[in-house]
């Protein structure tokens, strides 16, 4: 492994894949990737639901999907790899009066930044999403270029189109350790050795935090385990067609967090779980199970006879107001953050490299990130995004 570098990259998920791939078409070649697994995206990146979305509170956000959702519209062009995009529409349906009004707010912001966003009612998302039950909606939002792509296709693209310009991507490799010097970055320990570097990008997702305090850094992002159950059509000869949706439509209960999309011949889904504290656990709990499966029958009641082929969990690496930290770390220079995407980081992450990529050249990112500065939370509470699924 080479002793020193321009920059040292801690994490093989979307995000540092995104970032290395970025600073290459800057021109910075001299970088290290260090993940401590055998494969990249084996974090959140890898366990995630693959869902992209223009649908945001927040002008930031939205500023962020569009220009990611623009790069993964053109990826096998640009990048050169198939990511398996399929835009099929976002449906998130609002059962709520204070949601429904939050909602009509937002769809006109993002219809100011240029986005078709329909407002729906009951019946018309059951038409878009055959199977559906709305009873109790009193409103819904739908923007058709919303979306379902590959999270390990959108990693390894980056990576690979990366390391064909130079970029060393070290797998099976731990970092333990940080040296800073006179409040700067001076170097990486790792399990293979150590690199000279003084500049760091912390990308270790929901290990975020680990990865700062080894800089003396405190990053506020903790982790919240996820699940996802994917569900089978019961035995075809016993009768009916399954009520489920043909295309890959998202379709959001914003009230409840449940959410499903189809995933080749069955229907992925899951819900959060609010009462759970933080945790590393990504033990599949089946006794959540019976708690996700009462509300997904509400809304989906072909599931009520669907067998569970596969369930996994993984960690969301939440920040305090939902919104990520991209930017320097206010207690060491040379530490650069990409942190706390709460939920949505992988559709976030091709404007997140990007944006990293800008600040470590020096160049203006061209995007107000205050509203992700790592320093805002020392001076108080922060309005941070809503739209936290
Ligand atoms: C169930 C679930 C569903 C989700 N659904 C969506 C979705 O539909 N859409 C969406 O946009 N987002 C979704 N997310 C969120 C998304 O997966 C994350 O925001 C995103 O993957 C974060 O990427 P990352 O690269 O920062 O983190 P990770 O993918 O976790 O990558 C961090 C990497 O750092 C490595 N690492 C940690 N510590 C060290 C160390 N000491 N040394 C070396 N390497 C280290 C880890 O091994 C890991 O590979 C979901 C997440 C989950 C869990």
């Amino acid at each position: 492994m080479q002793s020193s570098a321009d920059v040292v990259i801690v994490g093989g998920g979307c995000m540092g894949a995104s970032v290395a791939y970025h600073l290459t078409r800057l021109g910075i070649t001299d970088v290290v990737l260090v993940e401590r697994e055998k494969l990249l995206a084996a974090g959140s990146t890898g366990r995630n639901a693959g869902g992209v979305r223009h649908q945001f509170s927040t002008e930031t956000n939205i500023r962020l999907s569009i220009e990611s959702i623009g790069l993964l519209e053109r990826f096998a062009e640009e990048v050169g790899a198939p990511i398996d995009f399929h835009q099929d529409g976002y449906l998130f349906l609002l059962s709520a009066p204070e949601a429904v009004e939050t909602f009509r707010r937002n769809v006109e912001l993002q219809r100011r930044l240029g986005l078709d966003v329909e407002w729906l009612d009951a019946p018309g998302a059951e038409r878009l999403a055959p199977g559906l039950d709305a009873s109790g909606v009193l409103g819904a939002t739908f923007c058709a270029r919303d979306g379902i792509a590959d999270p390990n296709g959108v990693t390894m693209g980056f990576a690979k189109a990366a390391q064909a310009t130079g970029v060393a991507i070290e797998r099976d490799t731990e970092v333990t350790g940080i040296d800073v010097r006179d409040g700067r970055v001076a170097g990486v320990r790792t399990s293979r050795g150590a690199i000279q570097t003084r500049i760091v990008v912390n990308a270790a997702g929901p290990h975020a935090r680990e990865i700062g305090r080894m800089a003396g850094a405190d990053v506020p992002v903790a982790p919240h385990r996820r699940h996802i159950f994917i569900a089978q059509a019961p035995d075809a000869a016993a009768g009916a067609p399954w009520r489920v949706p043909a295309s890959r439509i998202m379709v959001i209960d914003f009230d409840t967090t449940f959410y499903f999309h189809r995933e080749g011949a069955g229907i992925l889904f899951g819900m959060g779980d609010r009462n759970e504290p933080s945790t590393f656990d990504t033990t599949v709990r089946w006794d959540f199970l019976d708690e996700v499966t009462r509300v997904a029958i509400g809304r989906l009641p072909a599931l009520e006879d669907a067998s569970i082929s596969h369930a996994w969990a993984g960690l969301y690496e939440m920040s305090p107001d939902g919104n990520p930290l991209i930017g320097r770390s206010p207690d060491v220079d040379g530490l650069f953050l990409v942190n706390g995407f709460s939920g949505h980081g992988f559709q976030h992450s091709p404007a997140a490299g990007r944006l990293v990529a800008d600040l470590i050249a020096g160049r203006d990112p061209g995007l107000d990130l205050s509203p992700f500065s790592p320093a805002r939370f020392a001076a108080g509470p922060v309005a941070g995004e809503r739209y936290v699924v």
